[in-house]
């Protein structure tokens, strides 16, 4: 059976000592509950924070991007070897603010994946549609071409990542999918992840775009929907455990 994982995704906020604070009352607050997993997404200069501050707890950690690249002539770029040295378990990948700010494609996206893969780290990708696909009827042609490409880089691998479901004009607008469309997205996700692979029919499928405790509980009740994907909601600590347990 899959458990429920929440990840926070603290995007490019946070600070020295609010992370301290945070990071102190996610484990406080955080009482492990059977087959529910959280886990914190921070920006780079901060993965040695939270690597301190949550070894040894049952919270687990990571980054929000890693390089395509393993090593070489990319200034600004980290590495995903980079990113393990300091425990992480997850690294984001194909976040929508990149593919739309960065330009990242949908091969780099597998590339990045690929690359977490090869370090350790397991990736979550994202994918998802604007607001204009999904009013022209596109939201299916657009998720399935963004996991075609992970598919194809990974492989048998792709039985080892996260995918999340991140519908663009629900990120950070308040606007949440309903339980229906949210469900309809994941369970065409999950057929064709079983179909292309069969070990892949369990990969951890979460929702992401405005997820609150006041809307996590209808969205896990979902059959497809394994757990979310937070982005401002992850900032404050007792609001992210309220979601953990919904
Ligand atoms: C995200 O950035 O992945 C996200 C889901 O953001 P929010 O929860 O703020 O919509």
């Amino acid at each position: 059976m899959r458990g429920k994982l929440v990840v926070g995704n603290w995007k490019m906020h946070g600070g020295l000592r609010q992370n301290d604070a945070l990071l102190a009352d996610l484990r406080a607050g955080w009482q492990p509950a059977d087959a529910r997993e959280i886990a914190v997404c921070v920006p780079f200069p901060y993965l040695w924070q939270a690597q301190a501050a949550l070894s040894g707890s049952a919270i687990a950690w990571g980054a929000q991007n890693v390089s395509e690249h393993p090593i070489g002539a990319h200034t600004g770029e980290v590495a995903a070897t980079m990113v393990a040295e300091f425990g992480c378990r997850y690294a984001i990948v194909g976040h929508s603010e990149r593919r739309a700010m960065q330009g990242e494609t949908d091969d780099a996206v597998a590339a990045k994946a690929a690359a977490a893969l090869d370090a350790g780290l397991v990736p979550i990708v994202c994918v998802g549609e604007t607001l204009e696909q999904r009013q022209a009827g596109e939201t299916k042609t657009i998720v399935l071409r963004q996991l075609a490409a992970v598919i194809a880089r990974l492989g048998k691998r792709m039985a080892q990542m996260v995918v999340a479901y991140e519908p663009v004009w629900a990120i950070g607008t308040g606007k949440t999918a309903t339980s229906d469309q949210a469900q309809e997205v994941h369970r065409l996700l999950r057929d064709h992840l079983r179909a292309a692979d069969t070990t892949a029919g369990d990969v951890s499928l979460l929702y992401g775009g405005s997820v609150k405790a006041s809307n996590a509980k209808a969205l896990f009740a979902c059959a497809d929907v394994d757990g979310a994907l937070v982005g401002g909601a992850s900032l404050k600590a007792d609001e992210f455990l309220s979601i953990a347990i919904a």
